[in-house]
């Protein structure tokens, strides 16, 4: 079964919106399996960030069902990690502390908060030498490039181990030669420990160099043309 089923998916933002049938995505079928790393490229408008806002259960269909690891989506998950353009680090905090910050809006309500969050750290160091930060633990984001943050970011995303990491332009903000750099490092992440991924990029080449497949979305009509 596939990890990811969006079975004939429409959503308007509203009701004004939806009784003038003006979808913000129409019928969307996608099917995404287990580990698989998709894309989607497309032009401004199309539906890229509602498309991530119905795969993180912030947003509900009008019409149609999603259903992610075999369950019927009727909230936001829990699973996902994500990154944005922006990588929104907390400057008051360090690289460490930016990278343990899920833990504590999660954690705190759980029995052992302490023993866990030893074991938390230790994967944020072991997250953050993968991705070229050994001995930037205790830096704060103003003493970081933005590629540096960038890749603080990510780190952040994957300290939950989370099954799915959503992607929405995380490189659009940096030079050619960083986002390359970053291109290289996710993509070692995650031949590493296969998690599903999905990357929304106007970035074509990014798309083609990062995922398995690649999904052109469009503007109505006939949303979704799949290229492999
Ligand atoms: P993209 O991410 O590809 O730029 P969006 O998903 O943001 O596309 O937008 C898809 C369509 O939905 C656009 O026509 C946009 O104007 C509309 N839209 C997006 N967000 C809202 C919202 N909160 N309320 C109403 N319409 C929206
Ligand atoms: P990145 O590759 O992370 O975008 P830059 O291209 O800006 O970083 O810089 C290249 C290298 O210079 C970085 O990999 C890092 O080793 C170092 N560097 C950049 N900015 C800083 C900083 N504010 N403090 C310490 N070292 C930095």
């Amino acid at each position: 079964t596939p990890f990811v089923d969006f079975r004939d998916v429409w959503l308007a933002y509203n009701d004004e919106l939806l009784a003038q049938n003006n979808f913000a995505v129409e019928a969307i079928d996608l099917q995404v399996r287990q580990g698989e790393f998709i894309a989607i490229v497309g032009p401004s408008g199309c539906g890229k960030s509602t498309f991530m806002k119905l795969a993180t259960g912030l947003k509900m269909p009008s019409q149609g069902r999603i259903l992610i690891g075999g369950q019927a989506v009727t909230g936001p998950l829990k699973i996902s990690g994500m990154a944005f353009q922006a990588p929104s680090l907390l400057p008051w905090r360090t690289t460490l502390g930016n990278v343990l910050l899920p833990l504590e809006i999660v954690e705190p309500y759980r029995g052992n908060f302490k023993a866990e969050r030893k074991q938390y750290e230790e994967r944020a160091r072991q997250l953050l030498k993968k991705v070229g930060l050994a001995g930037y633990e205790d830096k704060f984001p103003w003493q970081l490039s933005g590629g540096m943050q960038q890749r603080v970011s990510i780190c952040r995303a994957l300290i939950h181990e989370p099954r799915m990491l959503l992607l929405d332009e995380p490189f659009g903000a940096l030079d050619a030669f960083t986002r390359e750099e970053l291109w290289c490092i996710l993509r070692d992440l995650w031949t590493e420990q296969p998690f599903n991924v999905i990357l929304v990029t106007h970035d074509l080449r990014e798309s083609v160099f990062l995922a398995d497949t690649v999904y052109v979305m469009r503007k109505s009509p006939g949303r979704f043309v799949v290229k492999r």
